[in-house]
C-alpha cells in the first residue's frame, strides 16, 4: 500500500470505526491507494480541480482525489462513516474535503457546488448506480454542470455504455449514454480489489459531455422511443413501437426506417430521427 498522505492505513480506519460493510447500501470498499490514485488519474483529477464524490465511505478513493490536488465535495449516506471522513478533512486545509450527509439521488448537485463546474468520481454503491448515471446524463441545460464522470460498475454495466449496435450490450442506456456523451472503458478490477468482494468483475468507466450532441431531439421523446424498442427487443420495430401517440409505420416511415428492424440495428442517430418523429406528432388526416 503506498502513502498517498499521512492518514493511517484504510484497515485500521474501517477497524476502529467499526465500518463493517452494509450490502444494503452496496458497500465494497477500495482499501489499496494504488488502487484509487489509479481511478484518481484516469479522470485527470489535478491541483485546483473540483470533484464530486458519491459515497465516500472510510475515504480511500477521497484520500487519492485530495492528495492529486483536487477539492472535494462528497455526499455519503451512511452517519457511521462520518467521523472517519473529518478525519481526513481535518489532515488537508480547510474547505478541501466538504462532506454532505444525505442520499445522492436527493442532491442538488450545482447548489452544493457552488455553480462551480465539477468532475464527478466515484466507485458507486451498484444499487443506485444506473440511477445517479440517467441522473446526471438527463441534467436539464446542456452541457451539464459536471465536466466528466469516472465512475465505478459492474463491468456488464460498463459494456453497455460502451456497446456498438448489434452487439447484445447494446441498449436503452447504451443509446442514453452515447447520445450525449463520450464514453470511454478504462480499466478492469477484480473482486478481488474490493473488501468484501462483489460477485462480478468492476470497471472504471469516463464520460464526457458531448458540447453540441450531434443528433439533437428531446429528451422525453428519445425516452419514450428507446424505452418501447428495447422493451421487446427481439421483436420488430413495427410491433415494438405499437401504442405510441404516432402509428409505428408513420413513425418509421419518417425515420426513414424499414419496419422489419428490430432495436439492436439502429444506431443513435436513428434512434434521435425516431424521437423527432415523435415530436412531429400524428399525421393530419
Ligand atoms: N468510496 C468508497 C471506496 O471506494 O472504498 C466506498 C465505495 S462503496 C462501493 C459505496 C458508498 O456509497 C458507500 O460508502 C455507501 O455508504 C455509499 N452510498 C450508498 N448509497 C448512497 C446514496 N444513495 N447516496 C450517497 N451515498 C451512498
Amino acid at each position: 500500500m503506498s502513502a498517498v498522505d499521512s492518514l493511517p492505513p484504510l484497515r485500521e480506519v474501517i477497524a476502529r470505526h467499526g465500518l463493517a460493510a452494509r450490502k444494503s447500501l452496496g458497500q465494497n470498499f477500495l482499501l489499496d491507494l494504488n488502487i484509487t490514485a489509479r481511478i484518481a488519474r484516469a479522470a485527470g483529477i489535478g491541483p485546483g480541480d473540483l470533484v464530486y464524490e458519491v459515497g465516500p465511505g472510510p475515504g480511500g478513493l477521497t484520500r487519492a482525489l485530495l492528495a492529486a490536488g483536487a477539492t472535494v465535495v462528497a455526499v455519503e449516506r451512511d452517519e457511521r462513516c462520518l467521523a472517519a471522513l473529518a478525519e481526513v478533512a481535518a489532515a488537508y486545509a480547510p474547505g478541501r474535503l466538504t462532506v454532505i450527509p444525505g442520499d445522492a439521488l436527493e442532491i442538488d448537485e450545482p447548489a452544493v457546488l457552488g455553480h462551480r463546474p465539477a468532475k464527478v468520481v466515484a466507485n458507486l454503491p451498484y444499487n443506485v448506480g444506473t440511477a445517479l448515471l440517467i441522473r446526471w446524463l438527463s441534467a436539464g441545460p446542456w452541457p451539464p454542470w459536471w465536466q466528466s464522470l469516472t465512475l465505478m460498475f459492474q463491468r456488464e454495466v460498463a459494456d453497455r455504455l460502451t456497446a456498438a449496435p448489434r452487439s447484445d450490450a447494446y441498449s436503452r442506456l447504451t443509446v442514453l449514454a452515447q447520445w450525449r456523451a463520450q464514453a470511454r472503458h478504462h480499466f478492469d478490477l477484480s473482486p478481488k480489489a474490493f473488501v468484501p468482494p462483489p460477485k462480478v468483475t468492476s470497471t472504471v468507466v469516463g464520460l464526457v459531455p458531448l458540447a453540441v450532441p450531434p443528433h439533437p431531439c428531446r429528451l422525453g421523446a428519445l425516452e419514450v422511443v428507446t424505452a418501447n424498442a428495447f422493451g421487446q427487443r427481439r421483436k420488430m420495430l413495427r410491433q415494438s413501437l405499437k401504442g405510441l401517440a404516432v402509428p409505428a409505420e408513420t413513425l418509421l416511415e419518417r425515420a426513414g426506417i424499414v419496419p422489419t428492424a428490430r432495436a439492436e440495428e439502429l444506431d443513435v442517430a436513428a434512434f434521435a430521427r425516431l424521437a423527432r418523429a415523435l415530436d412531429q406528432g400524428p399525421a393530419p388526416s
